[in-house]
């Protein structure tokens, strides 16, 4: 986890990507945070198809701004022209006024309410959607450096904020101005000495305000921080290889030591938080009851002098809530202000990932090819992404493929030997454009494979991982991934096949068991089988392999041998070989050795002329007992 930590950070707020655990590149990020016009701007588009609730809201927002002021103004009305006056019809007429307006803003907040959900919930759906498909359309190498945590916490709690953007921060920030504007008109026409007076108050609350925001947003950084690494500290020791991991290396107690400091330090942040929040309240109190106290004085003598009447004392202290509310709410404003920017910033930053490999125009004709494969001065680095920038003093790049140049014509075998470390995952993730390569050129029947649309490419082939994944699902649902439209008929023939029908006819709900991450767990042959007749069912022309290391006993071996010749035949195959049994049956085998191509050739004539591949063929496959080699043999 160190080195994502160090990674995040080089890459700084620019970059923005990175460990979720980052206690550092949040506070920076909370702290330095600007107001910037261009993400502003940015986030504003997405509301853009919603423009007509956003006039309708902002129109609402008006009339019930100005809706609030009227009672203050009617009360006055009410205490010196029909009180003092003695004009009981006067009275009735306002009060049935009054209450004609407190249903009417009630309806309107309602209203209010309603929109700006379905503005912000809108919103919400578009990013979710956004970021999933974006994230769809990212390399492996993105995915594997990030943590699942943080990118999971970017698409649900970041895009989750946007809700408070939407009804807090913009609503309250047009609503709280128009109320303050109406207020203040009020206000002045009705006395502006008094109006004054009431404005004067006005910095002993805005300055706090400011100040205690200032505070609470860095805390709310931290907080947000500690949040997000007990996130990922929780989907990483929950996570079935996590918690495995933990157990086998004893690392419960520090696991928990980690989970409770963070925890604890969470808990006081808080407590601190809560308190800050208090004791601006307090001041605040104390500050908005010195200013009716000094309107009822100067109002006071105004109203012995007769300069005004007594109902705009009383409709003028009713209406210094209305001004001091607003004007407070809008000082900490600028801090939600800022933290949505810091919030679309961090969702943007995943938006402006470019994917590392990108989609090609060209079709496959009929969706048919040769299976003919060819690498040409194939070179690859896995640096090749982030430290860019710097390539001009950085050290020699580490290559895990160098000029690789390897012809695989239509319905061979060529299977990949080598020591680990040699690059042959590497290879094989090349040919379906799990990543490019940094330098040279792939072809797939003399197509440049870069040109092909992903989809087009991938269609023609099928994979085998070394562990293959299976999600939480059916049998058969994992199995349909391969041909969504696939009959039970066609199912079960693949897994026939494969030879793993009679294992899934065994599972307690045959092909409905439900298997995968949490699901019934299938032995690594098992797997490994129902990999093979996922492809099988899929049909493609081209196969990549990449064999399990586990030897297998011999019963075991028999039915993968059995379901991998069905799975080759007729196909062009690339296979990652760890069995003798399948070096044999290739029509050429590749040794790799660094990064690079050592030597191309039949297994006869590797054991005699190639040194290393004598000696992988000694340590790695030749242990393989006798009885084994025998039944090879005897095969036809
Ligand atoms: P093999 O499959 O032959 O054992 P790999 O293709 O997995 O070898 O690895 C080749 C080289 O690339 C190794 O030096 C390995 O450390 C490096 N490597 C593999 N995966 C990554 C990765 N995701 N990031 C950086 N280096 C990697
Ligand atoms: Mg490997």
């Amino acid at each position: 986890m160190g080195m994502q930590d160090f990674r995040g950070l080089g890459l700084g707020a620019g970059g923005g990507s990175g460990g979720g655990g980052n206690r550092w590149r949040m506070q920076e990020l909370a702290k330095h945070e600007h107001f910037d016009w261009a993400i502003f701007r940015r986030a504003l588009r997405a509301f853009v198809p919603y423009w007509p609730y956003t006039i309708i809201v902002t129109i609402v927002i008006l009339a019930s701004s100005f809706g609030g002021v009227l009672p203050a103004w009617l009360t006055q009305r009410i205490i010196d022209e029909g009180i003092q006056k003695k004009h009981m019809s006067l009275i009735v007429e306002y009060t049935l006024m009054l209450i004609t307006i407190s249903i009417g803003t009630g309806l309107l907040g309602v209203l209010q309410t309603w929109l700006s959900n379905l503005i912000a919930q809108n919103v919400m759906a578009d990013y979710r959607i956004a970021l999933f498909r974006h994230l769809q359309r990212q390399s492996i190498g993105f995915f594997a450096s990030r943590q699942a945590g943080d990118l999971v916490s970017r698409v649900t709690n970041d895009v989750t904020a946007i809700q408070s953007v939407v009804t807090t921060t913009l609503v309250g920030f047009v609503s709280n101005l128009l109320n303050i504007t109406a207020t203040l008109f009020l206000m002045f026409s009705m006395n502006w000495r008094l109006a004054i007076l009431a404005v004067i108050v006005v910095p002993g609350f805005v300055i706090p305000t400011q100040r205690v925001g200032k505070s609470r947003q860095k805390l709310q950084g931290q907080i947000q921080s500690y949040l997000s690494k007990m996130t990922v500290q929780l989907s990483e020791s929950l996570g079935v290889s996590g918690a495995l991991l933990i157990r086998i290396f004893n690392r419960q107690g520090a696991e928990e030591k980690e989970f409770a400091e963070s925890n604890s330090t969470l808990r006081d942040l808080q407590v601190r938080q809560a308190l800050i929040g208090r004791w601006l309240f307090m001041w605040l109190n104390m500050f908005s009851s010195i200013g009716p106290a000094l309107l009822w004085m100067y109002g006071g003598w105004l109203v012995l002098h007769d300069e005004i009447g007594l109902g705009t004392i009383v409709a003028f202290t009713a209406l210094l809530s209305r001004l001091y509310g607003p004007l407070s709410q809008l000082a900490q404003l600028h801090v939600s202000i800022l933290s949505s920017v810091a919030l679309f910033r961090r969702i943007f930053s995943i938006m402006d990932e470019e994917p590392e490999v990108k989609d090609g125009k060209e079709t496959i004709p009929d969706n048919r090819v040769e299976g003919s494969i060819r690498l040409e001065k194939v070179s690859f680095s896995y640096q090749s992404g982030n430290e860019e920038e710097e390539e001009g003093q950085s050290p020699a790049i580490r290559w895990a493929l160098r000029d690789i140049e390897l012809t695989i014509k239509p319905g061979e075998t060529v299977a990949l030997v080598g020591p680990s470390g040699a690059g042959k995952t590497t290879l094989l993730n090349l040919i379906p454009r799990f990543s490019d390569p940094t330098n040279g050129h792939m072809y797939l029947d003399g197509m440049d494979t870069q040109s092909l649309t992903l989809h087009a490419l991938r269609e023609q082939m099928g994979l085998v991982p070394q562990d293959p994944f299976f999600f939480h699902d059916t049998v058969m649902s994992n199995l349909r991934l391969a041909k969504e439209s696939a009959t039970v008929e066609e199912i079960e023939a693949a897994c026939q096949a494969a030879q793993i029908h009679d294992t899934i006819m065994s599972l307690p709900e045959g092909y409905n068991t439900v298997v995968g991450e949490r699901g019934y767990r299938l032995s690594g042959g098992e797997r490994q089988r129902l990999a093979i007749a996922r492809v099988l069912l899929q049909g493609p022309a081209i196969v990549l392999l990449d064999e399990a290391t586990s030897a297998l006993d011999t019963v075991i071996e028999r039915k993968i041998q059995d379901a991998l010749a069905v799975l080759l035949e007729g196909r062009t195959a690339l296979v990652i070989a760890h069995r003798l049994s399948t070096i044999l049956k290739a029509d050429k085998i590749v040794v790799m050795e660094k990064g690079r191509i050592a030597a191309i050739g039949t297994h006869s004539e590797l054991v005699e002329s190639d040194p290393l591949y004598k000696e992988l063929y000694e340590t790695q496959f030749h242990i393989e007992d006798e009885l084994k080699q025998q039944q090879i043999h005897e095969k036809p």
